[in-house]
């Protein structure tokens, strides 16, 4: 597995200016010492867009997008961290030297036993014990060059025809059951082939490297499929089916289709739409809208109309839709799946139906008018309260504001009523021409103290005496809190670790504290005392409260004289009654 030093990426980072950088894709104007423009991300009339030159880092007041330069690539071009990096030290003309890790010596293994059986399956596909399978494919009209592309294979009718290549080989029985491609005998010795007499589908990540397999039965036994079991280089809903042969089209179009199954996704390649990855489950899962995120701006569902299936699917439109990203459905006639629509009706009948898809809104109300003819009140309401919820989760303002819009026209209502049903629902903001802030506002005190310890490292140590994490409010800050505490390193390594955070939350709000200059703290020492009274202050407050509610005086006396303490003497007469 490539990966590039840290000392490399570093060197990158420091030799890189995220003002001459992000300058290359929109104009920055000076103001002080930071620069401002209008927000890439979303779209907005004054600019909130701001960049640190000092920190290297933008912060995005309007949406809280932010981070380091690595980050801004990340989602300007859909790079994923490796290629921020790559692309990067290509401009500055620093050398990438790559190598496999030598602690993952166990995961490259996986890796190779995935490839070993691969080629075994794919040997015998084309041999004579092939030859029910590659009926099978024929039937199904999948043709030689799709088996090629897709490295189709065959697993033969034999308990332990793959155990016995491996081992042939040079690796052992239990390697290859670690790769979850054999099973232990019961009660005796030995490894038996998880897969028998199936035709073989190798599942990649987006690099290409095999990480398991799909095993579809050739006649009418049960399971019609069985799949690799979680390994450490496979997990469920983490992968997208195709997408190593998808991910080039899909750039470039900045379009993704996405079906259900295996033969789906591999018919609509060869039918033409090279864009095409299978979600391999109902619904798309939050790994899977990550994943996509990176190449697209818009995601199109191809559904069999089945009613159960359109229903499971709701989670993943929720997951897009909360990604920004552009989500297409289309609806296939009843009873064709996107395989046999392709092979049975062509190229030019489907073209047709994807450029008909309904956008997500459209789609939700005519599900509804078929279901209830949306003519009474109620179905209206509940139309519109799905429809709302799903309004509710978009974070920018002028597709919200769109949609906002088109539900009021639907529903023949105006457009202010919709707006107030979706604050009733809890939405952070009305849609304006300026995207409301994602998050909800953060505790003043803990916010503070958390940015004083991010941009003044020696004032952590006063602060890990004096609270601890759970002591928190916010999520957020309670993990760059634990991030804070844990990291062993330079303060470069710091704020990338927190600039890369898995949770995007995270990454928000550290950039929202990173963002500020130092200079803005005159007395950070001060600050940290004060917020630590402030916090201390509020518990107190909360245990006054309920020892005045059991009516213990001696434990209300006790936390009288903390609060005294704590102010310095100064404690309000209101304190003594009751
Ligand atoms: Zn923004």
């Amino acid at each position: 597995m490539a990966f590039i030093p840290e000392e490399v990426i570093d060197q990158v980072l420091r030799t890189s200016n995220i003002v001459e950088v992000i300058e290359g894709y929109v104009p920055l104007k000076q103001t002080g010492k930071y620069y401002r423009a209008l927000c890439p991300f979303h779209t907005e009339k004054t600019p909130s867009f701001t960049v640190n030159p000092e920190r290297q880092i933008f912060y995005c007041f309007g949406c809280g997008e932010g981070g380091d330069v690595f980050r801004f690539l990340m989602r300007r071009e859909g790079f994923s961290f490796p290629d921020a990096v790559r692309h990067l030290a290509e401009r500055a003309g620093i050398p990438i030297p790559e190598r496999g890790r030598p602690r993952e010596e166990g995961v490259l293994k996986l890796f190779e036993l995935q490839r070993l059986a691969c080629d075994h399956f794919r040997k015998t596909l084309k041999g004579p014990e092939g030859t029910a399978a590659r009926e099978y494919l024929s039937q199904r009209g999948v043709g030689s060059e799709a088996v090629e592309r897709f490295q189709l294979g065959y697993a033969l009718a034999e308990w332990d025809g793959l155990v016995r290549e491996i081992t042939r080989l040079g690796l052992t029985p239990r390697q290859v059951e670690a790769a979850g491609l054999a099973l232990p005998r019961q009660g005796g010795r030995g490894y038996y082939d998880r897969f028998r007499d199936r035709l073989m589908i190798p599942i990649c990540d987006s690099t290409g490297k095999i990480v398991g397999f799909g095993g579809r039965a050739l006649g009418e036994q049960q399971p019609k499929y069985i799949n690799s079991p979680e390994t450490p280089v496979y997990k469920k809903g983490v992968h997208l089916y195709g997408l190593h042969l998808a991910s080039r089209a899909i750039r470039e179009t900045r379009v993704a289709l996405v079906v259900e199954g295996y033969f789906d996704a591999i018919s609509l390649h060869s039918a033409g739409f090279p864009q095409t990855v299978a979600s391999l489950g109902t619904a798309l899962t939050a790994d899977q809208v990550a994943l996509l995120r990176r190449y697209a701006d818009k995601v199109t569902l191809i559904f069999d109309p089945d009613p159960a299936g359109i229903q499971a699917a709701w989670r993943g439109l929720e997951l897009l839709v909360a990604e920004e990203l552009g989500v297409g459905v289309v609806i296939l006639p009843h009873g064709k799946d996107p395989d046999t629509f392709a092979r049975e009706s062509g190229k030019d009948a489907l073209l047709t139906r994807i450029a008909a898809a309904q956008d997500v809104v459209d789609f939700l109300l005519s599900r509804a008018e078929e279901r209830t003819g949306l003519r009474g009140v109620d179905d209206q309401a509940a139309a519109a309260r799905q429809v709302l919820r799903l309004i509710a989760l978009m974070p920018e303002g002028v597709r919200r504001a769109k949609y906002i819009q088109k539900l009021a026209e639907r529903l023949g209502v105006s457009e202010a009523s919709v707006m107030a049903e979706l604050r009733r629902l809890g939405s952070p903001d009305s849609a304006g021409p300026s995207a409301p802030r994602p998050s909800a506002p953060l505790p003043p005190a803990e916010k503070t103290l958390i940015q004083i310890c991010l941009l003044f490292p020696e004032t952590r140590p006063l602060v890990w005496g004096a609270i601890r994490e759970e002591e928190l409010s916010a999520s957020p800050l309670r993990s760059i809190y634990g991030v804070l505490r844990e990291f062993r390193g330079s303060e470069e390594g710091l704020a990338r670790s927190l600039n890369h955070h898995p949770d995007p939350l995270v990454r928000q709000v550290a950039a929202e504290l990173f963002v500020r200059g130092v200079e803005e703290f005159a007395d950070p020492h001060r600050m940290v005392q004060d917020c630590l009274i402030r916090l201390k202050l509020q518990e107190v407050q909360v245990e006054l409260k309920s020892a005045r509610e059991q009516g213990d005086l001696v434990r209300v006396q006790a936390l009288l004289d903390q609060k005294r303490t704590l102010t310095g003497g100064r404690i309000s007469e209101t304190d003594y009654i009751n």
